[in-house]
């Protein structure tokens, strides 16, 4: 258990990240990035993979820290919905507490085959975005980056900033919690040792919970509490319309 660091992963530690990062650089919006490219700086990004309600919690945290992040978003999740009411209202309560959205781009989720359907792919996914939250969506992201979809490495595309440009990964430093545990550095450390200049921090909001659990255990937590709320909204429709909840066995 202690290998993977499994305490690091509490909305206390990451309160404690934050104020360690604070203190170290100064957090700046990706649009800053090209009139400060020579500057010590730090970006603080979230990819929403999983859990728009761990991304609220998490948005808390960042403002009571003064903080304003970036949360990327995906359109076709299968563990979330950005159209499902609940959700769109989580998402105006982040905005309001002074974060911003990017796109959270799934290649996979579409037939692309050259650099052409690629931007096409993006511009339609950017417009939904814009026009669903009401903001301008000027950073991108993409999902499962693997080594074929970085070949992808232009500072823009479709008008937005690609996280994964060749200046991200050749002139700012990178920690991520991919998976739930650290597989290449602890960000704790990569802080607190602060030799980048620039750094480009990702976590997941799935990742970050109120105690400590195993990643699994994380994962999982998400997934169930989506499928109860499922429950339980059918439920409430039942009742609303004086309907029945017929079961096989009497009384379940
Ligand atoms: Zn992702």
């Amino acid at each position: 258990m202690d290998d993977y660091n499994f305490e690091d992963f509490t909305e206390t530690h990451y309160r404690d990240l934050l104020r360690l990062a604070k203190k170290k650089y100064s957090f700046i919006d990706y649009s800053r990035v090209e009139s400060l490219e020579k500057d010590r700086f730090i970006l603080w990004r979230h990819d929403v993979d999983f859990s728009v309600n761990r991304a609220l919690a998490l948005a808390k945290i960042e403002k009571k820290e003064g903080i304003s992040a970036i949360y990327f978003l995906r359109l076709s999740s299968d563990f979330y919905n950005i159209f499902e009411l609940r959700l769109k209202k989580k998402l105006e309560t982040i905005f309001y507490l002074g974060h911003r959205f990017g796109l959270h781009f799934d290649v996979d989720s579409h037939s692309i085959h050259s650099e052409t359907e690629l931007i096409e792919y993006l511009s339609m996914e950017k417009k939904i975005l814009e026009s669903l939250l009401n903001t301008e969506i000027t950073v991108f992201s993409f999902h499962n980056p693997t080594p074929e979809i970085l070949t992808n490495d232009q500072f823009r595309y479709a008008g937005m900033i690609n996280t994964y440009a060749r200046y991200f990964r050749e002139d700012v430093g990178y920690c991520s919690d991919s998976n739930g545990y650290w597989r290449n550095r602890r960000l704790w450390d990569v802080l607190e040792k602060a030799k980048e200049d620039r750094l480009q921090v990702l976590t997941h909001p799935v990742w970050w919970q109120e105690t400590v659990m195993s990643p699994k255990e994380r994962v999982w937590r998400c997934i169930d509490g989506r499928a109860q709320r499922g429950k339980e909204l059918y439920l409430e429709r039942l009742e609303r319309f004086g309907r029945k909840n017929i079961h096989r066995n009497k009384g379940n």
